[in-house]
């Protein structure tokens, strides 16, 4: 195990928050984190999809521990799940953004709004990874806001049919099923989410978005939907209720892309001291320079201070999984959950940053490991939620509801 990661779980687990089970957890997640670095590292100079990482998290089963036993899995607490993201993320946010959308994501939308029908039919093999899963709330118009949403839904016997268009899906062209977002063509305000089966007809990938400024590894697509037919069984959680589960799903979301990114502080930093000891300028290891110690010395800041808010975030996850009937217990992890993902992408794009300095002109490229985290880090600021939106939403908590800059 990773030297600085065993310090935070032997703290955790003196404090009693992690068991000897869950440790066992993370020792598998730290292999998965190692076996996946090379593939991850190799395919993100070709600028292509890892399939190799989804292998490897099948093999020490990652995919399940977000799922109940009943279907398959071998639920952990929401803090575990983060440690396990963090340990993903430690080459990139390539995987971790899959891993994001299939168990931070798309796993709890279905344990929590599915039908028992749905969830025997799905958690199990998205559990084993057999199933992977996309979101598709995003459209070319419709970003910050997805209440101007255009795709639609039309009611035709016992079938829905779906015209429209998703933008920048992650998974979008490698996934067997989406949840997908759509508007009643009847009513604006109706949004509703279905569960719809990628290999259908009248779902098509229009484009696979290559031409990103980071995150080569994970599958980024335009996706077009055209006269397909949804079942009514496939509605998920009742129709008009699609907002509320988008909402819902980016709450636990936020959590796994600012773990995330507590893997790339970390990667940062392990990555700067490795250089900083090698790296001979004017007659001494740059590390003995006493400016390159102070970068080293804020990259090691930012990951103390980026842990705790996502911690809080997670045990507050826990306690509202608890009784999803108790709203102040969903306004105060939905608050921490968005408060946590703000100050996380932040200090991870800014230690990426710090660590690029430190590498000098060998970080300015895609071979040196933090020429990557920089260019992934930088995403976490803008998906599942940009900043200005989660500082608007942190306001508005201070301020009271009539300061709310949006509705
Ligand atoms: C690599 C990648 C993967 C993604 N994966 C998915 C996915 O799997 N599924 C999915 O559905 N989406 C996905 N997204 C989309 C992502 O969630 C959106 O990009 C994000 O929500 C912002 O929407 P937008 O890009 O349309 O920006 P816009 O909403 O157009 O925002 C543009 C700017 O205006 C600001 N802004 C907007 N409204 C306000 C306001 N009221 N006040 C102040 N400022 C405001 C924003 O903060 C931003 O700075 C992905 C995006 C990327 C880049």
């Amino acid at each position: 195990m990773d030297d600085l990661f065993s310090m935070d779980v032997d703290g955790l687990a003196r404090l009693g928050l992690v068991s000897k089970d869950e440790e066992k957890i993370l020792s598998k997640a730290d292999v998965a984190a190692e076996e996946t670095s090379l593939s991850e590292y190799e395919h993100y100079l070709k600028h292509e999809f890892n399939s190799d990482a989804i292998a490897t998290a099948r093999k020490h089963g990652l995919f399940a521990i977000n799922v109940k036993k009943e279907y398959g899995g071998n639920e952990v607490r929401p803090l575990i799940h983060s440690l396990v993201q963090q340990r993903l993320a430690q080459s990139g946010l390539g995987f971790p953004t899959l891993y994001d959308v299939q168990t931070f994501i798309s796993q709890p939308s279905i344990s929590r709004w599915g039908t028992e029908e749905q969830k025997k039919r799905y958690l199990p093999k998205s559990a084993t990874g057999e199933f992977i899963f996309s979101f598709g709330l995003t459209e070319p118009e419709a970003g910050s806001d997805p209440r101007i949403m255009k795709t639609t839904y039309r009611k035709e016997g016992d079938s829905y049919i779906i015209n429209g268009e998703k933008y920048l899906i992650s998974n979008g062209s490698i996934c067997n099923y989406m949840i997908l977002f759509a508007k009643s063509s009847e009513n604006q305000n109706e949004i509703t989410a279905f569960i719809i089966d990628a290999k259908e007809n009248g779902y098509s990938v229009e484009a696979q978005l290559r031409e990103k400024i980071g995150l080569f590894t994970a599958d980024t697509a335009m996706i077009s939907l055209e006269e397909m037919v949804v079942h009514e069984s496939e509605t998920l959680g009742g129709i008009g209720n699609g907002l509320r589960i988008a909402y819902s799903a980016l709450m636990s979301g936020r959590i796994g892309i600012g773990s995330a990114c507590i893997g790339v502080i970390e990667g940062s930093l392990k990555a700067s001291i490795e250089r900083s000891k090698s790296r001979i300028q004017h007659g001494k290891e740059i590390g003995k320079h006493q400016l390159i110690q102070q970068h080293i010395s804020a990259i090691k800041q930012n990951l103390e201070m980026a842990k705790w808010p996502i911690y809080n975030a997670a045990i507050s996850m826990e306690e509202y999984n608890k009784d999803y009937n108790n709203k102040k217990l969903l306004l105060d992890a939905d608050l921490k959950s968005a408060t946590a993902k703000r100050i996380a992408s932040r200090l991870a794009f800014e230690s990426a940053d710090r660590a690029v300095q430190i590498h000098g002109g060998f970080g300015y490229s895609l071979i040196s490991p933090v020429g990557q985290l920089f260019c992934d880090s930088r995403v976490a600021r803008i998906y599942e939620g940009t900043d200005e939106i989660q500082d608007l939403k942190i306001a508005a908590d201070l301020l009271g509801k009539e300061f709310e800059a949006f509705s």
